[in-house]
């Protein structure tokens, strides 16, 4: 099967090359952990993670990479306005990290690197991008690259140096740089000694002084060490295209020589929340955790993955609901096929097309991963299915079953059925039995006792199905 891939540099879907004689190498940036993951996050997360799934499904191994950033201005300055340690912000908000991605089963991740541990390979990198003249130090501020040095500057996010001058976030600021869009590889700590932290401020000692590394340089410094110079697949959020990755080709294809660092490029859409950018001091914020105490992590990757990666995701309550439903739905289909596949009657069927279903599914997703597209697929097939489920045979229940199994698993689905309460299922049997002794008054009433506490008793021909009412 061949795999297509949207890249960002070129424009352009592309044949997914598969490494020979060793896994793709696929690195995504993580977390700058200052703060509670938010569900744009988990999008992003949840996405990846989803593609990973996929990719090792086809029999691709991946060395999937990300990056923790633990160090910082972000996680300074929150250090500073709490009056805590640097570190104390970053172990609290990792575990928090670590914590919501277990919670929304995000476990494709092969390495998580942290960006305190790799201090020697990041300076190194910057002595390279020193020697060869694409940085210049600004005494008592530090170490900055130079982009009118490096011709590609902007291929990625297609914009000139001068485009760049109307900066955007998290742009080095110094009036001393010799370009606007100049990034800081290196910050001079304002500590004197070695190995300081003074007001929760790190510095490292390093050939040009104490300091602390700028943001861009730990990602190629990081990738360089596990990946070499080049490699297959780099992703993030559409955010993080410039300057963070514009910064990243700079820095590598600058440092080695080779180019491209990266042969695709992935970038994941918005996501807004009731039509607006999310913003915690507007009060329109929605972390992980606040979304997962009232709906489960199936709920979220299937609102994730009912949206194409690369389009925008309008986070609503109708949504929320629209997709509780849906989950629901999908847990009730299988529900239902596995009391056919126990105890059907029906002799011998072929009421589905499993080859067919299985077709178009991943006709979908290698192309260009387009989730939203095999889930429509999905949904068809059981809603086709939907009426029918009782004309199954044992055997074809038990494939339709096994079939739908893999492929929720493929997209990184989990399940558990709804919980039935005893008392519920003793109500669903005495009514059975009520009804095999034609007191129909009586049976209607304990029907009516389970609507009641939220559950519906479907007659069906192989007895009383009980579901939670949605
Ligand atoms: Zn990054």
């Amino acid at each position: 099967m061949k795999i297509y891939l949207f890249n960002t540099l070129s424009g352009k879907k592309e044949l997914l090359v598969k490494p020979k004689g060793r896994p793709l190498r696929l690195f995504v940036c993580g977390p700058t952990v200052y703060d509670d993951p938010h569900i744009g996050n988990g999008r992003t997360y949840v996405f990846f993670d989803t593609l990973v799934k996929y990719l090792r499904s086809t029999g691709l191994k991946v060395f999937y990479l990300q990056n923790i950033t633990d160090i910082d201005d972000k996680i300074i300055a929150r250090a500073h306005a709490e009056k805590v340690s640097f570190s104390k912000i970053a172990e609290t908000y990792l575990a928090v990290y670590f914590r919501d991605m277990k919670a929304l089963g995000v476990t494709a991740v092969t390495k998580y690197a942290r960006a305190t541990k790799y201090i020697p390979q990041i300076q190194k990198q910057i002595e390279v991008l020193l020697k060869k003249g694409y940085a210049y130090e600004i005494a008592k501020d530090g170490i900055y690259y130079d982009v009118s040095k490096f011709r590609d500057y902007g291929k990625l996010s297609r914009r000139t140096t001068v485009q760049a001058e109307s900066g955007v976030s998290r742009i080095d600021e110094s009036i001393h740089k010799k370009n606007k869009a100049d990034f800081a590889l290196w910050k001079f700590g304002h500590t004197k000694a070695p190995m300081q932290i003074i007001n929760g401020e790190p510095a490292w000692p390093s050939p040009w002084g104490l300091g602390r590394p700028g943001w861009h340089i730990e990602d190629t410094a990081i990738t360089e060490y596990f990946f070499g110079p080049q490699y297959d697949i780099h992703g993030g959020a559409v955010d993080l295209k410039f300057p963070h990755h514009e910064a990243e080709i700079a820095q590598q294809e600058a440092a080695s020589g080779k180019k491209p660092l990266v042969k695709i490029w992935m970038h994941g859409g918005f996501l807004t929340l009731e039509d607006q950018k999310m913003s915690k001091s507007l009060g329109n914020f929605m972390t992980i955790d606040q979304f997962l105490k009232n709906t489960s992590p199936e709920v979220f990757r299937l609102m994730t993955l009912s949206h194409h990666y690369r389009s925008p995701l309008n986070y609503t309550v109708k949504l929320n609901k629209e997709m509780k439903l849906k989950w629901l739905a999908i847990l009730e289909f299988l529900a239902k096929a596995e009391v056919g596949a126990k105890s059907s009657l029906v002799k011998k069927s072929r009421v589905s097309n499993l080859a067919k279903f299985e077709k178009e599914f991943t006709l979908a997703l290698a192309d260009d991963f387009n989730t939203p597209a095999a889930l429509g697929i999905l949904f068809k097939f059981i809603g086709e299915l939907q009426p029918k489920l009782w004309q199954l045979s044992r055997v074809e229940a038990k494939q339709i079953l096994k079939k739908i199994r893999k492929t929720l698993k493929t997209l990184g689905f989990s399940f558990k059925f709804p919980q039935i309460p005893l008392k519920i299922k003793g109500l669903a049997r005495e009514r059975e039995n009520l009804r095999k002794n034609q007191q129909f008054v009586q049976s209607d009433s304990l029907r009516k006792k389970a609507n009641d506490l939220g559950f519906l008793i479907e007659d069906s021909p192989l007895g009383p199905f009980v579901w939670p009412k949605s």
